[in-house]
């Protein structure tokens, strides 16, 4: 999910290195550290800034010094707090292999396991740790295989997703790198190489680049690299020149950041269930509530407290805990929770929900529901952040950092998290375990839809013409589009300061059809679940008031462009996984009505992403 970035060459490595990780610092991490290779592997590691990590490169730099290969990583934490020892290279217990990684290793706890039984020690409480032992372990086994035999070997035992960057100091002159998931690119460079998670910080260097696909493994040395898949069969690879500038390398090629983070989302939510569901078993299984699960399947009821789009993933949450689990549950705004004195007991659960989990209200509601005997529980983004420290349980989205200030993946993975959890809720309860397997499935395909979904940006272009004019939009949804409708309009305004509104869709009659005009354009989301008919008759009601109606519609529905024609489709889905889908189209609305107007997308004015003030 973070930083890679590696050299092997003539010049001095550290400097390079830390150049390099500078580089990579808009990605967003919680720290930085390196090894390099100069007779002796050197470890320089720290919790913090790559500035922290100069400082101390400063002071205790010179054992790097003559050093002309290594490798550096910046951090953002999936397993274990950030932390001085959390930090990567990982190391073996020997000291002569050094390692980091991006991405997860879903089966790292039973591995972990097998590891200890055999006497190996663990300094850090990462996924990542795991690795360099098993490197260890099968070279140890079979010493003629090499460090490049070693790593293959050792990833036949890794489920998950990696960019990975090993080097020893028993074959010192090599850097073995290999890729499942989370990219790596090989920069060419005259008599020497880069390795990085992306081009960011090897532009500077060369222009000429390899990129690794999944399941590949390259052998980097001084005057030479070759590419082979995991599997050793020999790859041929094409050298692509960059002709990208470093600001848009940095956005993936993406004009913008938040651009970026709706493109990424199909990935993204791979990451959320990675290790966590097994569709052909029917298993959730979350680490992070498993000790507490018997007592939030005992709940009497559940508070959710959030604000702002944590807050409408909270309503979706609302029903699906409601619908699958049978707990009553409600949802509350942060800030009102913690000042009206709210009834709160030992029998209730509170969910706190943060991106940053440092949201000053949301962490104040957290506090009084401590305070008054309930069983708290977290869900956030930043591992090891205030909420995260405080709450007894939880779960992180693993939506990896976000840096456009309007959430859109971060959301995404929220949704996700409480349908896994509104799963684990009513398992052996309330629903069989063919419903679970089913429901988990459709869930798994969810990723798949939504790219399909991003296929059709230029369309969606296209209809936020006709919006980038207005003064006031009115977006509506049921049932489990209704949270939806209150997202998209908060998207809306937000980045394009256009008024905008979300409302369930009965509820037009009771005041807003009192705006519609042929000014007011009504954004609906009519897909086809159990309230389509009633949702076509607002679309009429809208349309009769000369109102303009964008729709949101199920692939196949030949009805709804009778009534407008501008629709965007949706893949099919069960109601309860549609929000997933149906906000997709709004994030892409309200990003290009927004661009069209000219509007600073990633730092809209007045907002701050992380909210520490009440
Ligand atoms: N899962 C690893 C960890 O928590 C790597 C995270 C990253 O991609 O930075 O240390």
């Amino acid at each position: 999910m973070c930083g890679i970035i590696g050299y092997i060459g003539k010049r001095e490595a550290a400097p390079l290195l830390l150049n390099g990780l500078k580089r990579l610092e808009y990605r967003g991490y919680d720290s930085a550290g390196m090894a390099v290779l100069n007779g002796q592997m050197q470890v320089l590691k720290q919790k913090g800034s790559v500035g922290n990590l100069e400082e101390l490169l400063n002071v205790s730099g010179t054992v790097m010094l003559g050093a002309t290969m290594g490798i550096a990583h910046t951090r953002w934490a999936t397993h274990g707090d950030p932390s001085d020892r959390n930090a990567h290279p990982h190391m073996n217990i020997s000291s002569d292999i050094a390692l980091i990684h991006n991405g997860i290793i879903e089966n790292y706890s039973s591995l972990k396991k097998e590891l200890l039984s055999q006497g190996y020690e663990f300094e850090s409480d990462t996924d990542s740790e795991v690795l360099v032992h098993l490197i260890d372990r099968v070279w140890k086994a079979d010493p003629s295989i090499g460090l490049e035999g070693a790593v293959r070997q050792a990833l036949r035992h890794v489920d998950g997703a990696y960019g990975i960057c090993v080097v020893s100091s028993r074959e010192p002159d090599k850097i073995v790198v290999a890729r499942k998931g989370s990219p790596l690119v090989i920069g060419l460079g005259d008599g020497e190489f880069f390795i990085a998670s992306d081009a960011a910080p090897i532009v500077e260097h060369t222009n000429k680049v390899v990129y690794l696909l999944d399941g590949e493994m390259a052998v980097v040395t001084r005057d030479n690299y070759t590419v082979k898949t995991i599997e050793n069969v020999e790859q041929q690879k094409r050298v692509t020149e960059l002709d990208f500038s470093l600001e848009k390398i940095e956005k993936g090629g993406y004009e913008h950041f938040m651009l970026k983070e709706i493109f990424e989302q199909p990935e993204v939510m791979r990451d959320v269930m990675r290790g966590r569901i097994r569709v052909e078993e029917g298993r959730v299984q979350l680490g992070g509530i498993e000790d507490y699960l018997d007592r939030l399947k005992q709940a009497k009821r559940i508070v959710i407290c959030a604000c702002g789009t944590s807050w409408h993933a909270g309503l979706i949450g609302e029903y699906l805990i409601e619908e699958f689990a049978r707990i009553p549950v409600e949802v509350d705004y942060a800030s009102e929770f913690r000042y009206r004195n709210p009834i709160v007991t030992s029998d209730d659960v509170v969910i706190v929900i943060s991106q940053s989990g440092e949201t000053a209200d949301t962490l104040a509601a957290l506090r009084l529901a401590k305070e008054k005997g309930a069983l708290v529980m977290g869900i956030c983004n930043v591992v090891g952040s205030t909420i995260a420290r405080e709450t007894l349980c939880g779960m992180y989205t693993h939506a990896g950092p976000e840096v456009g200030v309007a959430s859109t993946k971060a959301f995404t993975a929220q949704v996700i998290v409480l349908f896994m959890l509104a799963m684990a809720l009513s398992k052996g309860r309330t629903i069989s375990q063919e419903e679970i397997k089913l429901n988990l499935r459709e869930l798994a395909e969810v990723p798949e839809k939504v790219a399909r979904i991003l296929e059709q940006n230029d369309a969606i272009r296209e209809i936020a013409l006709k919006l980038k004019d207005a003064r006031n939009a009115l977006y509506l949804g049921r049932g489990y589009n209704f949270p939806v409708a209150l997202e998209g309009a908060l998207k809306l305004k937000e980045i394009s300061y256009i008024h905008a509104e979300g409302y369930p869709a009965a509820e037009m009659k009771h005041g807003p059809i009192a705006l519609i005009d042929e000014d007011m354009p009504v954004i609906v989301i009519a897909t086809r679940d159990n309230t389509y008919a009633k949702i076509l008759s607002n679309i009429e009601e809208v349309r009769s008031r000369k109102g303009r109606v964008i729709a949101i519609a199920s692939e196949g529905d030949r009805d709804i462009e009778q009534l407008t024609p501008d629709v965007i489709f949706i893949p099919q889905a069960s109601a309860a996984l549609l929000p997933l889908l149906t906000v997709i189209p709004l994030q892409l609305l309200s990003y290009h009505v927004a661009t069209m107007r000219g509007c600073n997308v990633d730092r809209p004015r007045n907002l701050a992403k992380s909210v520490t003030v009440e």
